[in-house]
């Protein structure tokens, strides 16, 4: 059966969003930082299981603040990946009172919570970090090596078939 869903990419700004779309989409990594203009929208067909899902990747504009994105970009979505930097606190350290924020508006969306940039930090601070923020996230991932990419969106479109 053929199926589309919307997923709704958020986090702060230079977190790697667009950098996870497009790992997941066209299976590139770029180091250049190019800010995303307004909205982009990717799709990209999955087989999961019997059905054919068709995932609409909304990605938000790069300076943008999350609390004041339009109300288009939320309206419909099934899944939200909200994305914060393993390298830099400031990332994660509000994802409580965003993901607060964001659920109210979207009760029903299932949702991923992504510790990317993976590659940036060692053995020593990635055990540090789980230790810490254990059961706080659902995948640590690389937009730059690919880890857990495909993972992090199969799970959430698993979610959103159920
Ligand atoms: P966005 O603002 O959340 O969309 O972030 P971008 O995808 O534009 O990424 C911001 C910067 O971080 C860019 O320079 C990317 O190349 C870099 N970046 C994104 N993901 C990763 C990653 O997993 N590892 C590394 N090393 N750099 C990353
Ligand atoms: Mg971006």
């Amino acid at each position: 059966m053929k199926i589309s869903k919307k997923v709704i990419l958020l986090g702060h700004f230079g977190v790697g969003k667009t950098s996870l779309v497009k790992r997941f989409v066209v299976q590139k990594f770029s180091e250049e930082y190019h800010t995303t203009i307004g909205v982009k929208v990717d799709k990209k067909e999955v087989v999961i299981g019997e059905h054919l899902l068709t995932m609409i990747l909304w990605d938000i504009e790069g300076g943008k603040s999350q609390q004041h994105l339009p109300p288009s970009y939320f309206a419909g979505a099934h899944g939200i990946i909200y994305v914060f930097d393993l390298t830099r606190p400031a990332t994660w350290e509000t994802i409580e009172e965003e993901l607060t924020y964001f659920t109210e508006r979207l009760p029903k969306a299932y949702k991923r919570i992504i510790g990317n940039k993976r590659d940036l930090i060692d053995e020593v601070q990635l055990r540090e970090f789980q230790e810490r923020f254990k059961g706080s996230y659902d995948f640590l991932s690389s937009a730059k090596t690919g880890e857990n990419v495909e993972e992090l969106f199969l799970a959430l479109g698993l979610d959103m078939l159920s």
